[in-house]
């Protein structure tokens, strides 16, 4: 999955997350792809915690697509 900032010809970082949906309460481990300038910043951070915030697993992703 591709995370926060991938400028053209960057390095990419990639890290695994733990990741809980918040309907559900699945846990999904996620592999992340982010670009190395962005990786670990502040912005970084505060993007993370919203990801996480509103992650969705991909059955209730699928089920609130059906809803809408
Ligand atoms: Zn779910």
């Amino acid at each position: 999955m591709r995370f926060g900032k991938i400028q053209e010809n960057e390095n990419i970082i990639k890290f695994n997350l733990e990741l809980k949906c918040t309907n559900c309460g699945k846990k999904v481990p996620g592999g992340m792809k982010t670009g190395e300038k962005f990786y670990e910043t502040d912005e970084f951070y505060n993007e993370l915690e919203q990801f996480k915030k509103t992650y969705l697993c991909g059955v209730c992703r699928d089920k609130e697509r059906l809803d809408s």
